[in-house]
């Protein structure tokens, strides 16, 4: 059995970053889990398939292969053989993520590929359920926070990053909408597992995140 840390949040907060770095700092294996909600949109739109009809998208959900190709602690992901590039992080598909993570038959079905994911030697694992649902024996849970202008501030500095043309009008309404739906969907809403370490990141660096969850994890 190896150790598992959980990174909780909502969008925008910073837990791709701090996962991130605490993989490789541990040298241990990353779960990112959004990435599985966002490859199963696009696999939904690229098949044409209607993504509000739940049963539609929860066979979708047990059929896809998805893999993530770890190369030098860059963590790149494939789906059914062929390689993903940027095409999945736009702030569209993440909407459409949220979106048919409201299905508990989704959920579901999406389970048993993350709790089989490799955990050797220790894996960080992030998303909105990971220390709620799929980890619920973790050792250590972190829920990460930041105020909703800090994470839209993040959000567009990050898909700047990827030079992603943004609207910021339509950002921030697409940011507002996932979180609604993220917060309040009966299926695993987003919330802290009761045994979280609750961390405000809104004024802290991600290296000071990152140094006061080292912290935890010595302590
Ligand atoms: O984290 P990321 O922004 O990539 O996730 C995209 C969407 O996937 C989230 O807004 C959320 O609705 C969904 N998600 C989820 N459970 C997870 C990870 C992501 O419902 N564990």
């Amino acid at each position: 059995i190896f150790p598992v840390i959980t990174i909780d949040g909502p969008s925008g907060v910073g837990k791709g970053t701090l996962s991130r770095r605490l993989a490789k700092i541990l040298g241990w294996n990353l779960l990112d889990s959004g990435v599985i909600y966002r490859v199963l949109a696009l696999a939904a739109l690229e098949n044409k398939i209607d993504i509000n009809r739940e049963e539609k998208v929860a066979v979708l959900a047990e059929e896809i292969q998805i893999s993530f190709i770890n190369r030098k602690n860059n963590f790149f992901v494939s789906f059914n053989g062929k390689e993903i590039k940027k095409d999945i992080y736009t702030e569209t598909i993440g909407n459409y993520a949220s979106k048919i993570a409201v299905f508990s038959k989704v959920r579901k079905n999406l389970l048993t590929y993350q709790r089989t994911f490799c955990q050797c030697p220790g894996l960080v694992a992030d998303g909105r359920d990971m220390g709620t649902v799929v980890f619920p024996n973790a050792e250590l849970k972190i829920f990460l926070y930041a105020s909703f202008e800090e994470r839209e501030r993040r959000r567009l500095h990050q898909l700047q990053k990827k030079n992603f043309g943004v609207n910021f009008k339509f950002l921030f309404s697409q940011i507002r909408e996932r979180d609604v739906r993220d917060y309040n969907r009966q299926s695993a809403p987003l919330t802290p597992a009761i045994d979280s370490l609750i961390l405000d990141s809104t004024h802290l660096s991600a290296e000071e995140v990152k140094s006061k969850v080292l912290m935890y994890i010595r302590e």
